[in-house]
């Protein structure tokens, strides 16, 4: 094996760089600040034959309870240039730290998305999203570090597929690019956006402001447990643990007369459908405890990590989606990453 370099450490504990808190140590980390580092780190793990996972804030990710038998790359890159309305940022800046500044200096669009844990890098990956806002609604560019060429290059918001928790970066490009910086257009003096009832409830009276919305959010997410607070257990989390299953027209027809009040929303292609009210209706009530993990007492979709394993959190998911799809015929879609002891 090549000589290490100074940037890389070995034996690290994972768990407590996760929202989780939970997985064994990495054989190799690096936290990275600069692109060359990245390119060195990568070419070393080539010559090695290690696997390398990149990691951000760690709210997405699970790893497994033997740790990764490769290299973890943490993205340590730091920027932020605001140019009038427009922000590249780089993809180690704190997501919920630009949010911040943004409203501060009046700039609409991510007004709704406060609170999210994690990088500002992880952003484009699932297509961030909260309260009737996503991020593909003010990206502009997407600047990544091509695995295999190491080349940098920049993608417009139409070459990165983004849907529903989803884009290229977490399909069919998985694991080829590393996310470097962001571009984000906001609205200088725009509204804020208020498209979800709940959020309309708890304004109301008021004339909403920037900040007064990203207030807003930022109590409602913290009544759920779905801002982290070392304080609070029930945010020992990954956030929500499945996807909102979008089902076709045909299929929520028949769904809804066995169940007339079940909730649902309009979505691009068909009947969106919230999952936590399928886990509930399907038996697994906020708190149920499983061995040392369970679900959040606030938050039907949270699975929490109280002293577990890795293993005990997917055999819970696991229960929990086989019960759905007993019930209602829906197969969940688990959403944050699972990252295996030797890659995928
Ligand atoms: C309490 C809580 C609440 C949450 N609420 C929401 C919510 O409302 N809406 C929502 O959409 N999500 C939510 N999440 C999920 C999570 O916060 C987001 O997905 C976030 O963007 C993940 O950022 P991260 O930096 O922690 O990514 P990580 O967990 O470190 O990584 C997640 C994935 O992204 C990849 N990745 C990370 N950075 C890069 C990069 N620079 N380049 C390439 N790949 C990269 C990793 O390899 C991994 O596959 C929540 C999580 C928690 C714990």
């Amino acid at each position: 094996m090549q000589k290490p370099l100074p940037v890389l450490r070995e034996h690290i504990p994972l768990a407590p760089r996760t929202t989780m808190g939970l997985g064994g140590p990495a054989r190799y980390w690096a936290e990275c600040a600069s692109l060359d580092e990245m390119r060195a780190c990568l070419t070393w793990a080539a010559g090695a034959g290690l696997p390398v996972q990149v990691l951000g804030g760690g709210s997405n990710v699970l790893f497994a309870d033997a740790g990764y038998s490769g290299l973890v790359l943490k993205v340590g890159l730091r920027g932020v240039v605001f140019n009038g309305a427009t922000v590249e940022v780089a993809a180690g800046e704190d997501w919920d730290g630009l949010v911040q500044c943004c409203v501060e200096r009046g700039l609409a669009g991510v007004e709704c998305l406060s609170g999210i844990p994690g990088s500002v890098g992880a952003t484009p990956i699932q297509n961030v999203g909260a309260y009737g806002q996503e991020v593909k609604d003010t990206i502009v560019a997407v600047r990544v570090l091509d695995r295999q060429t190491l080349a940098e290059v920049a993608f417009a918001p139409a070459e990165c597929d983004f849907a529903y928790r989803q884009s290229r970066f977490k399909g069919a490009d998985r694991d080829r690019f590393i996310v470097t910086a962001v571009t984000y257009r906001l609205d200088a003096g725009g509204q804020p956006q208020i498209r979800y009832p709940e959020l309309r409830r708890h304004l109301s009276g008021e004339h909403p402001t920037l900040a007064t919305v990203r207030d807003a959010v930022l109590a409602l997410r913290r009544r759920k447990s779905m801002v982290i607070d070392p304080q609070d257990p029930n945010s020992r989390s990954v956030g929500s643990f499945f996807l909102n299953p979008v089902i076709d027209a045909e299929a929520f027809a028949a769904l809804k007369g066995r169940y007339p009040r079940i909730p649902h929303f309009p979505a691009a292609a068909g009947v969106k459908v919230p999952a936590a009210w399928l886990v509930e209706q399907a038996g697994f009530h906020k708190g149920l405890q499983r061995g040392a993990v369970g679900i959040s007492q606030r938050h039907a979709l949270a699975l929490v990590n109280r002293g577990g394993t890795t293993r005990q959190v997917l055999a819970l998911a696991a229960e929990i989606r086989d019960a759905v799809e007993q019930t209602f015929g829906i197969r969940l879609e688990r959403e944050p990453v699972l990252v295996e002891e030797s890659g995928r």
